[in-house]
């Protein structure tokens, strides 16, 4: 995890929120190369999702939303941690995740174990950010940042069916920012007080559920392999009976092997979760939330199962399943390589003049502006070749163009695999088509 914080802040992935300042705490910007490899994986969410499909609609619900939402939810009375304080390191933990922490006064021990330990009693801590809607305080409400997307799909579930005429079974997809006030936040991206989450809520009739809960289980397992995470270090958690929310009718989690002390993780929740959300939001609201089935005439509360994804998790999976550091036959320094999906890659290609003369770089430059309107290319004309390569490789590029002498006699490039290092030559009018079939492979 160290090796990726400091290569991801050194070549443009990641950076500690507000760093000039001393940083905030648990919060993260994307860099230039952070922020393409991060949009990659919602476009392919996206896609798989709703563009890919008929029965699943897209959304996007503003951050803010009616205070009740969050009473219907239970999220007020209910999105708790407990909390215990260390009166004598002043250290605060999970009390449900006592195990997982270390003293920090003696990392041999865990909090409590340690003679000089001094743990309160454990306090329920609600994770919602709270602020105030209005221009003074005291007469403003209170409003939350949503701790989830999900509910956004819930109150809009009849305008999107009705506006769309959506047949039950169908979902709802959206995309968005979620805040959660972490007891413990850290590990880089992997627990943050602001994340994305990629979630879909599939509205199905009573008595299929379990059977699109099925459905929707292999699908998302089935993602993430497509995304290029190693299966080896993909597994599915089933929630036990102390771990089932009381509303969850089942409930599956995504889990993927982080290494290290982290080991394996959820990234992904698949949950059951009956008419639970409508009901409330029907109740609390006083308005009705029932489908008409029109063909049998009947009335009903779907049932929902959902998806729910965190982007930065997924982009923290990536990146440790993409990282090796591997020796190159003949050459002294070995090489770090992301050997991440091309299609996920933040540039697609490096376009080089093998020098900085004889028309060289006028040729590369004609390249890299005509492949730029179709993926991010990165021209680099400075160092020696094998550098040059050495800095694509660290970042994933999965092809590097050269520009040599014979490129300005005869029109055609050499393009060199990331993976196998194979350089073949094809004419530089070509190239844009055959990245792309390398792309879609
Ligand atoms: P955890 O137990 O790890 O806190 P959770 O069970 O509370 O997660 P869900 O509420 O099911 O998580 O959220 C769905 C997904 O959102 C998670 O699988 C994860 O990918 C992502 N997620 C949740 N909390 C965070 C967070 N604090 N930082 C980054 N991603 C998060």
């Amino acid at each position: 995890m160290e090796k990726l914080v400091s290569l991801a802040k050194r070549r443009g992935f990641i950076f500690q929120s507000s760093e000039i300042y001393g940083g905030t705490g648990s919060v993260w910007d994307y860099g230039p190369l952070g922020v393409e490899l991060k949009k990659n994986v919602k476009d392919r969410w996206w896609n798989a999702m709703v563009r890919f499909r008929d029965d699943i609609e897209g959304l996007d619900a503003a951050i803010l939303m009616h205070p009740r939402v969050w009473e219907a939810s239970g999220h007020v009375s209910g999105f708790v941690d407990p909390l215990v304080d260390c009166k004598t390191c002043k250290g605060r933990f999970r009390a449900d995740k006592l195990e997982d922490a270390r003293c920090p006064q003696k990392p041999s021990k865990r909090p409590g174990e340690h003679d000089a330990c001094q743990l309160t009693v454990p306090r329920q801590f609600n994770l919602m950010f709270k602020t105030f809607m209005g221009p003074l305080e005291e007469s403003a409400s209170v409003v939350y940042l949503r701790p989830e997307t999900a509910q956004g799909i819930y109150v809009n579930f009849l305008n999107v069916q009705q506006s769309t005429r959506q047949k039950i079974p169908f979902g709802i997809a959206q995309i968005g920012k979620a805040f959660r006030n972490e007891i413990t936040p850290g590990n880089f991206i992997f627990r943050t007080r602001e994340f994305e989450q990629m979630e879909m809520q599939f509205f199905v009739e009573p008595g299929t559920d379990m059977g699109w809960f099925e459905f929707w289980k292999a699908e998302r397992m089935k993602w993430h392999v497509e995304l290029g995470l190693d299966p080896a270090r993909l597994e599915y958690h089933q929630h036990t009976a102390g771990e089932l929310a009381h509303y969850a009718r089942a409930a599956f989690d995504v889990n993927f092997d982080f290494g290290g002390t982290l080991g394996f993780q959820e990234i992904e929740g698949v949950h059951n979760r009956g008419d639970f959300d409508l009901g409330r939001h029907q109740e609390y609201s006083t308005k009705k939330l029932e489908y008409f089935d029109q063909p049998n005439n009947k009335r009903f509360l779907p049932y929902v199962v959902e998806t729910s994804v965190g982007a930065d998790r997924v982009t923290l999976a990536l990146l440790v399943n993409a990282y090796r550091e591997e020796a190159v036959a003949g050459e002294e320094e070995g090489r770090v390589v992301l050997g991440l999906h091309p299609a996920l890659a933040p540039i697609k290609a490096g376009i080089f003049p093998l020098v900085k003369k004889d028309g060289m770089p006028e040729m590369a430059h004609r390249i890299a502006d005509d492949l730029r309107r179709r993926f991010p290319v990165f021209y680099d004309e400075s160092g020696a070749i094998g550098r040059r390569y050495r800095r694509q490789d660290e970042v994933g590029t999965p092809f590097c163009v050269t520009v040599d002498g014979q490129s300005t006699q005869d029109g055609t490039v050499t393009i060199r695999d990331r993976d196998t290092l194979e350089q073949s030559r094809v004419p530089a009018d070509a190239l844009a088509r055959v990245i792309q079939e390398k792309l879609d492979a």
